[in-house]
């Protein structure tokens, strides 16, 4: 396709070169300056950060792709845990791209996703928002607890972050290939991390197989709740955070291990592949940080569901 069937200002390139793109069948739409921006930037620190205070939470091979075994191929079956059937995980994802299979729409903010890989993510954008949020005014001298974080990919429903399309932001109506209707909105968008939006239970479901999932967006939120909200004492430092994965992974996470992180430990499954973020917090944090550890969890979706 040549530059003007992409939609907003994107532009045409070949997939494997990023070099301009004429016409053919390798050519996809992108945003040209996309990974130039600061929350792209800030959010691949925060991998290196993760990797260096607390190692590797994610297994390369478990990432984010799902294999497909049939229907219609659009990354339905979770070969680990079962079936995600397409309407639900067509409620929690975005495609970027009409047209071809995109690195970038492998997850986005508002996916379910394995629990390491929204874990993972979220400690990115994380990272993105403490660069780019002050907890002291440093003209002030107040304490300030709320946060934006600058998100690079499109979103789906901007109406549920209370953002007006048209006023607040741009969109469009042809959210994704698969679905006949809905919004989604274009980047960069401006996210709350100082909110409990609960997305993966409010709007995903967590039953069944989605109950050992997460979404980015409830792991970056909880990661703000527990680090730069709340009573000072009761608040989790950088080393806490750090020192409470290590100990849930007995000194660093090591995916290439075979090691998984959940929120608890699962019955019938080798001890040490499964670490449970619950059992590290209770092994590392003090008896107030932990009590409201647990309460933002739960209240951010980031635990199984609870009991009905
Ligand atoms: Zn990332």
């Amino acid at each position: 396709m040549p530059d003007a069937d992409c939609p907003g200002a994107q532009l045409c390139y070949l997939n494997a070169s990023g070099e301009p793109c004429p016409s053919g069948s390798s050519c996809f739409c992108r945003w040209p300056d996309q990974s130039r921006w600061k929350g792209v930037t800030q959010h691949e620190a925060g991998h290196q950060q993760s990797s260096l205070g607390m190692g590797l939470t994610v297994n390369a091979d478990e990432h984010y792709t799902f294999e497909c075994t049939s229907g219609s191929c659009d990354g339905i079956t979770d070969v680990e845990t079962g079936d995600l059937s397409i309407r639900q995980r067509s409620r929690m994802t975005i495609a970027h791209a009409s047209t071809s299979p995109l690195p970038m729409d492998l997850h986005c903010i508002q996916s379910a996703e394995r629990y390491g890989s929204a874990l993972d993510e979220g400690f990115g954008h994380f990272t993105s928002a403490r660069a780019n949020n002050w907890q002291v005014n440093p003209q002030t001298g107040n304490t300030e607890t709320d946060c934006t974080f600058s998100y690079y990919k499109e979103v789906l429903s901007p109406d549920l972050f209370g953002l007006q399309c048209g006023t607040d932001v741009a969109c469009t109506s042809t959210p994704r290939r698969d679905m006949p209707s809905g919004v989604k909105a274009y980047p960069p968008q401006g996210i709350n991390c100082d909110a409990a939006s609960n997305w993966r239970d409010s709007q995903c479901g967590n039953q069944g197989v989605l109950s050992s999932f997460a979404t980015e967006l409830d792991f970056l939120q909880f990661f703000w709740s527990v680090h730069a909200q709340g009573l000072q004492a009761e608040r989790l430092s950088m080393d806490d955070i750090y020192s409470t994965f290590r100990a849930t992974c007995s000194g660093a996470c090591r995916p290439c291990a075979g090691e998984k992180l959940r929120w608890a430990s699962i019955e019938d499954t080798t001890p040490k592949d499964v670490r449970s973020l619950n059992d590290g917090a209770q092994a590392y944090l003090s008896a107030s940080k932990l009590t409201r550890f647990a309460q933002q969890a739960l209240a951010h979706g980031i635990t199984p569901p609870p009991s009905p």
